[in-house]
């Protein structure tokens, strides 16, 4: 290796070579940085994607999400719907004719989609959408799946954290006014998952309600399911205790027909349910989709929720055989957080860094990513219905098209300071937006 590298400067010194080639890496990026990226750029605009992370669907659709913002939450400023770039959504995706969002013209929008809606009836409506955008296929992380998403260019991840409400939640609930909101739906979704199963009530003995737990992961692969994801950040702290099989079952025990928990009790309870969900997802092929990052609302604890919480149970040898998937990449911490993708099993997610930052600043992110595990990075947008005008189809294209950007503006500025060549480039762009994360699914996604 020593020997290789001597002979290659010898080689660079001998024929005067002062450009790429073997040259190092330097600090700056050249002059030719922007020819790079008017370069790099169209042919980063042509590769079909894969959107590793997002909520499809019509903003009266109750389904999207199993959890819902609080209400007064507050909105950063790139997802409010006086953000001028969403004019520029509207005319690509719809030919808006104005350029402004006032709310007569808004109307314009609301009826030329609704007029959209009988053009492409049933699944075609969101097929178009991603086709415009050049996605070919994007997750759906919802609690059900709607009849109008294509399963084929839409993969349902289901979310699993309901699992860990199953008694009575009173004082979760009355926590603050967010859990006021996010727990009752958690109740409903377990209720889902009990009706889906035929389950009446909560089963006498814990080993039944572990089994019950693998039969709605079992009917949900054949429902399509691909993963299941937690958004457990939102109703508690990131720190699992690793409990006994025996102590979650005397918990069970006890409260299965009825009483309110102790926190202490309700929480060693949730470590061993998520610690088994971990282990099913290894068991039976469903990466595990983690929620990572800042969250809506007053009450999101972001210490209590850090990333680097999790490292125990990433770093855990019993969980080698399940695939971590970092949703959101653990924003503001993406740079701790890409060390955990050292980690053979464990992935970053990029969706909604491309959002909470502009793509000036989330350049930055994708290049540190893709100078330290550049196959260990995937692209999401975490598209969401927020309204009737900014709908899940606008925040696709927002989320879309900051990435490419942000993702040829990363690559042209690594070129240009001699890191690697364009055609590496290319492959890398290749494996962040579609295939590193295709490649987690089998043949399930494509
Ligand atoms: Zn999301």
């Amino acid at each position: 290796m020593k020997q290789m590298l001597s002979l290659l400067i010898l080689a660079c010194i001998g024929t005067g070579l002062t450009s790429f080639a073997g040259a190092q890496a330097r600090p700056f990026p050249g002059p030719d940085v922007q020819q790079i990226y008017q370069r790099l750029l169209p042919q980063i605009e042509k590769i079909p994607a894969f959107d590793h992370h997002a909520h499809p669907g019509f903003s009266d659709d109750p389904d999207v999400d199993a959890m819902a913002a609080p209400p007064d939450a507050s909105e950063a400023l790139r997802t409010r719907d006086d953000n001028p770039e969403l004019i520029a959504a509207a005319k690509a995706l719809f030919g808006y004719p104005y350029t402004d969002l006032s709310p007569e013209h808004a109307k314009w929008l609301v009826a030329k989609k609704a007029e959209l809606k009988k053009q492409y009836p049933g699944t075609a409506y969101f097929n178009m959408i991603l086709d415009k955008i050049n996605t070919e296929s994007s997750v759906a992380n919802r609690a059900v799946m709607p009849d109008y998403l294509d399963p084929q260019r839409f993969p349902w991840v289901f979310f699993a954290d309901s699992f860990m409400w199953p008694f009575n939640n009173e004082r979760e609930t009355a926590r603050n006014p967010d859990e006021g909101v996010y727990i009752p739906l958690q109740e409903k979704m377990l209720r889902r998952w009990m009706q889906q199963e035929n389950v009446s009530k909560l089963p006498a003995k814990f080993g039944d309600y572990l089994e019950f737990i693998v039969r709605v992961l079992a009917d949900n692969r054949k429902k399509g399911g691909i993963a299941m994801k937690f958004e457990v950040a939102y109703f508690r702290p990131t720190t699992f205790s690793d409990p006994t099989r025996e102590q979650a079952d005397d918990i069970y025990q006890h409260y299965a027909a009825g009483g309110v928990p102790s926190e202490k009790d309700y929480r060693t309870f949730q470590d061993y349910i998520f610690r088994f969900l971990v282990n099913l997802g290894g068991r039976l092929s469903f990466p595990v989709h983690i929620h990572t990052a800042v969250g809506i609302g007053d009450y999101f604890n972001l210490s209590q929720s850090n990333i680097m919480n999790l490292e125990s149970v990433l770093r855990d040898p019993r969980y080698r055989s399940t695939t971590f998937v970092m949703i959101h990449g653990g924003y503001p911490l993406e740079r701790e957080a890409v060390w955990l993708a050292a980690m053979k099993n464990v992935y970053l997610d990029s969706s909604f860094g491309e959002l909470a930052q502009y793509p000036a600043a989330f350049k930055d992110t994708l290049k540190m990513w893709l100078e330290t595990f550049p196959d260990k990075i995937t692209f999401g947008t975490d598209c969401f219905p927020y309204n009737e005008v900014l709908g899940a189809e606008e925040s696709y294209w927002l989320g879309a098209e900051s990435s490419r950007t942000a993702l040829a503006a990363a690559l042209a500025e690594m070129i240009s300071e001699n890191e690697i060549t364009e055609t590496r480039a290319l492959e890398l762009a290749h494996g962040y937006l579609h295939d590193n994360a295709v490649k987690l699914y089998g043949d399930k996604v494509h």
